[in-house]
This record gives C-alpha cells, structure tokens and sequence, in this order.
C-alpha cells in the first residue's frame, strides 16, 4: 500500500463532560517517526485512541490520506493500514503467541498473506518464534511487548502507533524495544510512538509534539526540543 499522512486538525476529545484535548492538530508524513511527549494525563493515549477510531473526537478533523478517521467504524480502520500497540499491550494472555499473532491478522488482505507476514514477523522478533507455541500470558514484560508489536506489524500496517512501550519494562527490555523501533522505522514505516520516556523517545524520532493538559505546547525537530532549555528542565532533568 502507498505511503499517506495523518493529519489531524482542531481536534477535542474527552470522556463525558471531561475534556482530556483541546484543538491538537499534529500532522505525520508517510515514513516520518514522530513522537508526543507529555507528563500523565496530558491525554496522549487519548489522541491515539482517537487516531485509531477507538473515540470519536467532539470537534476537529482527523485525516488519514483520503479516509476520514472520524467518519469510518474503527474495525475498518486496520484496512486503511492503521496498527495501534495500545497502553499495556493488551495481548490475549491466554492465547498462545502464535494465535495473537493471528488475531493480528484478522483484516482479509492479511490473512491472505499469513505465511508471509509471520515469517516477518519471526524474522524481527526471533524469540516470539522460539517461543511460539506459549502462552502470551506468561512471558516477561519485554516479550509480550514485542508480541503486541509483532501483532500490530501482520496487518502489514502504513503508520504504527505505539503507546507507551517502554512502561513497565526494565532498562535493558527499554533499550531493546527502542532499538526495535529505530529497525521498524529504518524500513520505512511511518511511526507515531507516545511516550514518557522522553530522553529515550528522542533518539528514534525526527520530531516530536509536547502534550500538557491536553494542549500542544511545543512542537519541533528531536534536535530542538533536545536542546530546548524548557523541555529540558521539565523532562530530561537539564538545564
Ligand atoms: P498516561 O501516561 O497516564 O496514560 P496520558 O497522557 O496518556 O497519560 P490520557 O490517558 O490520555 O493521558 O488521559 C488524559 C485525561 O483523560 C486524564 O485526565 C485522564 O484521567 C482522563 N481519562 C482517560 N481515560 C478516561 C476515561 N476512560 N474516562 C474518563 N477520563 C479518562
């Protein structure tokens, strides 16, 4: 499938009366891996859930090449080629890796290239082959991880998103995941990584969003806001 931008414009968004964004726009170009960065609760996994038609925003457009996000039910999203790597991986963890995988690949196009994709699949994630036949539910942290990647790449999506997945992992699983990142993007996927984790995120992105309470407050290249004494001190613990 061709490459398309996601391009997001005036959106609001919220749970109820709660407001959780106000007029984000935010916009990524076909093999681009941008980042959103952002305290807790500065609705960074809202704006995923938005992007993925998990939750229709209240105002504001939300483009993925021609396809109107907001105006397609979100089980047609994958078909478009949208991958979402949701908070917590949520993994059938008493599937085993193997049929999470083909969960993942549910959309027609995909299953018609099954054989395909998971040899893919293995090939970037070789412990998911080793450990094909477990049970997703009790592999580390870092494996279920890589299993929920693993899962989202057999669509054979156009733009990864991928919510917070270093949380909970140790330093090492951390390196690792953004290591598999920088491979995902060097092969020319378009990624949308939200983030806590900011020093980390900034190696592997060409630029980034800040969120705070629901707002944009600062945009720009990782090189810039790496080097913006603002972000520093609020993130990177500089000066
Ligand atoms: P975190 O890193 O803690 O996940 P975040 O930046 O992803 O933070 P969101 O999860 O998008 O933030 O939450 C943004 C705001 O919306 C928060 O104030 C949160 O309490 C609220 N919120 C999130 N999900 C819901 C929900 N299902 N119902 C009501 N409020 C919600």
């Amino acid at each position: 499938m061709e490459g398309a931008t996601l391009s997001l414009e005036g959106i609001r968004a919220g749970y109820g009366d709660f407001q959780a964004l106000f007029d984000v726009g935010l916009k990524v170009s076909p093999g681009e891996a941008v980042g959103v960065v952002g305290p807790n609760g500065a609705g960074k996994t809202t704006l995923l859930r938005v992007i993925s038609g998990m939750l229709r925003p209240k105002a504001g457009t939300a483009r993925f090449g021609s396809t109107d996000i907001a105006a397609t039910p979100a089980h047609m999203l994958p078909g478009i080629g949208i991958a979402h790597v949701p908070e917590n991986r949520r993994l059938f963890p008493h599937l085993t890796v193997e049929e999470n995988l083909k969960v993942g690949a549910y959309i027609p196009a995909a299953r018609r290239r099954y054989a395909e994709r998971e040899a893919y699949v293995f090939d970037m994630f070789p412990r998911l082959k080793e450990r094909r036949h477990q049970l997703a539910g009790t592999m580390s942290g870092g494996e279920q991880q890589m299993c929920a990647i693993g899962r989202a790449l057999m669509s054979s999506p156009r733009i990864l998103l991928l919510d917070e997945p270093s949380a909970g992992l140790a330093p090492l699983v951390v390196a690792q995941v953004f290591a598999l990142v920088q491979r995902i993007r060097a092969e020319g996927l378009t990624v949308l990584i939200v983030e806590q984790n900011v020093a980390q995120v900034l190696r592997v992105v060409d630029r980034a969003y800040v969120l705070d309470a629901g707002h944009v407050v600062a945009e720009g290249s990782s090189a810039a806001l790496a080097s913006d004494p603002k972000i520093r001190s609020a993130f990177l613990g500089g000066h």
